[in-house]
Order: C-alpha cells, then sequence, then structure tokens
C-alpha cells in the first residue's frame, strides 16, 4: 500500500502554517455530536491545530442565550481540550442575525458572554462592538455574499474587532463574482470584494461553518468546505490571536494547500505604509492536487492570470506598477478540481 501526504515544507525559519477550523456546530444549537465530539475528532482525526466550537446563540432545541447550562458546557469543554503548543480551542458562539447578517464571536480567553442577535441591547453590529470593546475578542462576518443572510456591508467592520473575514465556507465562496463555488442567491454589493472597494482592511479565513459533526474535514461531505492557514511561530491563543489581528492567514476551501505570497518583501495581510511606485510580487503554491491557474487581484480586478500547466508546484514573480495608496492586491490559486486558496491581501496606505 503507498500514501501521500500533504504538501509539506521543512525550513529553518519562519512562521509555521497552523491550520484551524473556527466555526463548527455541535448538537447544542442545529450542528451534531457534543462538544467533546468535536473537539476530539478536531485533533485526532482532522489533525487540526486550532478549533473553535460557535453554537447558535438563538438557533437550537434550547437557546444558547438563555441557557446557561449549555454554555457552561462549551466552556468546559474550550477549557479542557485546550492545550497550548498541541491544540488550541477558543470559546465562542455564532451571532445569528437575521438582518445585518451572521458573524461568530470567539474569545482568546477562558471567560465570555452570549450576547445574543435577538437580545435589544446586542442586536446592532455597533452595540455587539461596544459591548466586546476591550476585550481579548473578535467577530468574524461570513456566507457574507447570500444565503442563508448577505452582510451589511454599509455598516463599517470595527477595525479592533474585526480583522478577518470569512470567505469561504461550506455554503461556497464569498468572494466575488469570478470565484469558483460562489454561495446561492449571491447579491452583488455583498461580495468581500465589494468590502475591500470600500476600503475596508478585511484578511481572509475560510472555516467549516460545518454541521455534521466532520471539523477540519467539512469539505469531504459538501462540494466546499473552509479552513484557515494562520501562520504564527507559537501554537497559543495569544499567537493566534495576534496573526489573525496582523491579517497574517490564508483561507482554504478545505485542502491544505501551501500558499506563500510576498509584496515587497512583506507578509500577507500587511498594510504598505508609503509603497514604492512598483513592488515585486512573489507567489509560491504547493497544492496537494493539479493546478489550474493563480489569480492576481488588484483593486477589483483580475490583474494576471498565471496557468498552472497541470502542476501541483509554482513559483513565479511579478512586477506590479503605479501603486496608488488606497489599493489592495490579493493572490487566489485555484486547482483543476476547483478548490482554492485564497491569501489575505496586502494594503497600500
Ligand atoms: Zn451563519
Ligand atoms: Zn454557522
Amino acid at each position: 500500500m503507498t500514501a501521500e501526504s500533504n504538501p509539506l515544507v521543512v525550513s529553518p525559519d519562519g512562521a509555521r502554517v497552523l491550520w484551524g477550523d473556527l466555526q463548527i456546530h455541535s448538537g447544542l444549537s442545529d450542528g451534531t455530536g457534543t462538544p467533546e465530539d468535536l473537539y476530539r475528532y478536531a485533533r485526532d482525526v482532522a489533525a487540526l491545530d486550532i478549533a473553535a466550537i460557535t453554537d447558535h446563540d438563538h438557533w437550537g432545541m434550547l437557546p444558547l442565550a438563555t441557557h446557561a447550562e449549555l454554555w457552561q458546557q462549551l466552556r468546559g469543554a474550550a477549557a479542557r481540550f485546550h492545550e497550548p503548543g498541541r491544540f488550541v480551542t477558543l470559546l465562542g458562539y455564532e451571532w445569528t442575525n437575521w438582518i445585518h447578517g451572521h458573524r461568530h464571536v470567539l474569545y482568546f480567553e477562558d471567560d465570555g458572554d452570549v450576547l445574543s442577535a435577538i437580545d435589544p441591547r446586542f442586536d446592532e453590529p455597533s452595540e455587539l462592538w461596544q459591548a466586546l470593546s476591550g476585550r481579548r475578542a473578535m467577530t468574524i462576518a461570513h456566507h457574507t455574499a447570500g444565503e442563508p443572510v448577505a452582510t451589511n456591508w454599509n455598516i463599517a467592520p470595527d477595525p479592533a474587532l474585526e480583522s478577518v473575514v470569512e470567505i469561504v465556507s461550506v455554503h461556497g465562496s464569498s468572494e466575488a463574482r469570478d470565484a469558483p463555488w460562489i454561495v446561492p442567491a449571491a447579491r452583488d454589493g455583498h461580495f468581500v470584494r465589494d468590502a475591500l472597494d470600500r476600503g475596508y482592511r478585511l484578511g481572509f479565513i475560510g472555516s467549516g461553518d460545518g454541521h455534521d459533526g466532520h471539523p477540519g474535514l467539512a469539505h469531504l461531505g459538501a462540494q466546499t468546505g473552509g479552513l484557515g492557514a494562520i501562520l504564527s511561530e507559537e501554537l497559543t491563543r495569544e499567537a493566534v490571536y495576534d496573526a489573525l489581528r496582523a491579517r497574517r492567514v490564508y483561507a482554504t476551501s478545505g485542502p491544505r494547500i501551501v500558499l506563500r505570497v510576498s509584496l515587497g518583501g512583506r507578509r500577507i495581510g500587511a498594510l504598505l505604509a508609503a509603497p514604492s511606485a512598483s513592488e515585486e510580487l512573489v507567489v509560491w503554491v504547493a497544492a496537494p492536487e493539479r493546478l489550474l491557474a493563480i489569480d492576481v487581484v488588484r483593486s477589483g480586478q483580475i490583474v494576471a492570470s498565471v496557468p498552472g500547466h497541470g502542476r501541483r508546484e509554482l513559483y513565479f514573480r511579478r512586477e506590479l506598477h503605479e501603486l496608488q495608496p488606497g489599493e489592495y492586491v490579493y493572490v487566489r490559486a485555484v486547482q483543476e478540481d476547483g478548490a482554492f486558496a485564497i491569501a489575505s491581501p496586502f494594503f497600500l496606505e
């Protein structure tokens, strides 16, 4: 018998790629299995480094927001499975707002509150952010372009609490019209690229948003899933928080594609203050399946598409000219089977 692993990178320095699923539903709301089942599966079967169970605040047989014992159960499981250096868990829940869009809330501390989207005190994004301000917490908008509900981008994400967006999950991709596998009933103006065009600075992660008990491998039971690739030297809550805040992350639709991108020597997600008129983009991809193309997106447009020629590894450099303040640049790598990885943008100031 022979078997083949995912691409593996061995280098003497540089950040590790940590794999995380930061949106998982258990049987405590509308998913499957106990929190313990899911953390064990995430750690021992899917070989994830980071997992967050984010059940709905008011969507289940017993609403989380009004059943403190369920929230205690989630807190207990997150605390028991949290093992810095081996497996990081995050306490969280889904703020299931049917007007402004869904966001999941993650706490990078042992404790947190369920601030429900149907509680009049927290039913507006600004009220949620106000209640979370000063905490080591994060909100992440998801399935922003369409079903089950699109995100209202008229409300600007709070820069201190919302540094990344979930661009892909089992619901599909919310990147842009030209992306593979876009979410059903996608609405123009609600894609992630539309949010970037408004000037919002958001990094990209994927999460499963799986309800079938397979965190980290949600794509095996659906056309697409989602994973967050978090670039960090350490596997601790603090390091994961710092990487997400710095947008040092990329998304995949499930497969563990290795994607390395730099612009002018800066890491993904970086803010380039006073960029030179031209900067060099360097891209390296190692994928488990054959590559179709690597696309370079600059301020709303695909400006280059480098063919994959059926290879699984690709490297190229390209000079980007006449860069202007306010622009953004990102790279996505698409496999022949449609699965993809997409790196957080570089933002020019
Ligand atoms: Zn949702
Ligand atoms: Zn969800």
